[in-house]
C-alpha cells in the first residue's frame, strides 16, 4: 500500500526529496498518526514549524474564522489581522517595520534587495561557513554550505563567508566595503552550531567603525524555540534585521523581514511587492502562535524543558562516549553529534515510533514541538538510551 505512494511519488515528482517512508494520515498536539494507526512522536515537527503540534484548537478555529470572511485580497489592501499579527511580531522583536512574505527564503531575498538597494551593487554581503539561508538565489548566494550551491553557479556577486567563529578571519574581512554580515545566531541545518560570544561582541565593535547592517536570520530558531523570543537575544546583540518563517504561520506559509528605525524607508512604493506574502489566513494563524509562545507562559517552560532535556542527553553522552561526541543547543533546538552517520540511530528511532532528523551527516537534530511536555521528552529519552544500549550491545 505505502510502496502505491512511494511508486507515484517518482513518477509524478521532480526527484529532490528523500521521503520517509510513513504515509501519514493526521497529526494530533505532538503526535503524528499513519494509516496503519501506528503513533509517532514527533520531534522534528516539520522542521521547526509545527511550534504549537498539529492540529492546536485555537489555529483551526482562526484559520476557519479568517477563511470564511476571506482567504486572500491582494496587498493592494491592508486587512486587521495583518495588523493585529504585525504589531505583536513588531514588538516582541523589538523592530520597528515589516514586509511580510511567503518563506524564509523569500524573506532573505527581500532583506538582500533592501541592502542592495541601500548601500548599491559594489559593497560586499558576509555570511558565515557552514551557514544555511535558503534556496533561491540570493538565498543560495548567501548559504555557505557549497553542497547546496554545487551545479547553480553563477551566484550573485559580491558576497563572501566569514570562517565560523572565526574572529581573526572576521577583522581581516570586514572593513569600509562591508555593507552587512548575515548570521544565523544557532545554525541549524549546519548541525545545531552556536556563533561564540566573542564574535558577536568583536561584529558590534566594527559595526561601529564600519557602519554596516547585522541581520539575524531567524527562520529556524526564532519564535521561542530556544528559550528566548529569538536567538539573538542569548548575546546581547540588536539586529538591524531580523528575518523570520517556519514557526510563524502555525503550518501555514508565512515569512517575514523586519526592519529596524534607522532603514525602514529604504524602499518606496512599488520596489517591492508579492502576491500571496503575508496572506491573511496565515496571518490568523500566527497572531495565535505569538499569543500562545510569547504571552501564556510557554516560552519560558521551553527554556526550563530545554535545560532539563540538555541535561539529561549529557547524561546519556556519559553513558555512551563511543557514539555521541557532542551535546549542544538551546531550549528545543539541539543538537546530538554522533562519532558515526546517523541514518541507522533515526530509522532505529522510527521504528521505536520517535521521528528526528539528521543533518550534516551525523547530528539528529531536535526540534520538538514547543508544547511537548516532560513526559514527551522522557519517552524521547527512553528510546534513544534503548537504541544506544541494543546498538552496543551487539
Ligand atoms: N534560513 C534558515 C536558517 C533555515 O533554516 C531555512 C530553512 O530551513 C531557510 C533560511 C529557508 O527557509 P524556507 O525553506 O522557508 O525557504
Amino acid at each position: 500500500m505505502y510502496m502505491d505512494i512511494l511508486e507515484k511519488d517518482k513518477n509524478l515528482f521532480l526527484s529532490t526529496y528523500n521521503r520517509l517512508p510513513l504515509n501519514i494520515d493526521f497529526g494530533q498536539g505532538v503526535h503524528l498518526f499513519d494509516k496503519e494507526g501506528n503513533r509517532y512522536l514527533d520531534f522534528f515537527s516539520g522542521l521547526a514549524v509545527n511550534a504549537l503540534g498539529y492540529a492546536h484548537p485555537r489555529i483551526v478555529q482562526a484559520v476557519a474564522d479568517q477563511i470564511s470572511k476571506f482567504a486572500h485580497l491582494s496587498n493592494n489592501y491592508i486587512t486587521d489581522i495583518q495588523i493585529e499579527f504585525t504589531e505583536l511580531l513588531l514588538k516582541y522583536a523589538k523592530m520597528s517595520k515589516a514586509f511580510l512574505t511567503n518563506s524564509g527564503t523569500e524573506s532573505i531575498e527581500g532583506a538582500i534587495k533592501l541592502i542592495r538597494k541601500k548601500f548599491g551593487p559594489d559593497k560586499k554581503i558576509f555570511a558565515l561557513t557552514d551557514s544555511f539561508h535558503g534556496r533561491t538565489y540570493g538565498a543560495l548566494s548567501l548559504t555557505g554550505r557549497q553542497k547546496y550551491k554545487t551545479g547553480f553557479e553563477p551566484l550573485l556577486p559580491n558576497i563572501s563567508y566569514i570562517n565560523f567563529n572565526d574572529v581573526a578571519d572576521l577583522e581581516k574581512k570586514i572593513d569600509n566595503d562591508t555593507a552587512a554580515i548575515f548570521l544565523e545566531l544557532i545554525q541549524g541545518e549546519g548541525g545545531i552550531n552556536l556563533v561564540s560570544q566573542d564574535l558577536i561582541t568583536k561584529i558590534i565593535e566594527l559595526k561601529k567603525r564600519y557602519s554596516f547592517l547585522i541581520v539575524a536570520d531567524e527562520i529556524q530558531s526564532g519564535i521561542g524555540r530556544t528559550g528566548r523570543p529569538f536567538a539573538y537575544n542569548h548575546f546581547n546583540l540588536s539586529p538591524d534585521i531580523v528575518v523570520v518563517a517556519k514557526a510563524i504561520g502555525g503550518g501555514l506559509p508565512l515569512g517575514a523581514f523586519l526592519v529596524s528605525p534607522e532603514i525602514s524607508d529604504v524602499f518606496e512604493i512599488g520596489k517591492h511587492g508579492t502576491t500571496f506574502g503575508g496572506n491573511p489566513v496565515s496571518c490568523a494563524a500566527g497572531k495565535v502562535v505569538l499569543e500562545v509562545v510569547f504571552e501564556s507562559g510557554l516560552m519560558n517552560e521551553v527554556a526550563e524543558l530545554g535545560d532539563y532535556f540538555f541535561n539529561q542527553l549529557l547524561e546519556i553522552k556519559k553513558m555512551f562516549p563511543g557514539d555521541i561526541k557532542d551535546v549542544r543547543g538551546k531550549g528545543f533546538m539541539i543538537g546530538i553529534e554522533l562519532s558515526y552517520e546517523c541514518s541507522d540511530i533515526v530509522k532505529e528511532m522510527r521504528e521505536k515510533k520517535v521521528l528526528v532528523n539528521c543533518t550534516n551527516k551525523n547530528v539528529i537534530r531536535i526540534l520538538p514541538p514547543l508544547i511537548s511536555t516532560k513526559s514527551d521528552i522522557d519517552f524521547f529519552l527512553f528510546n534513544l538510551h534503548e537504541t544506544l544500549k541494543t546498538k552496543n550491545n551487539k
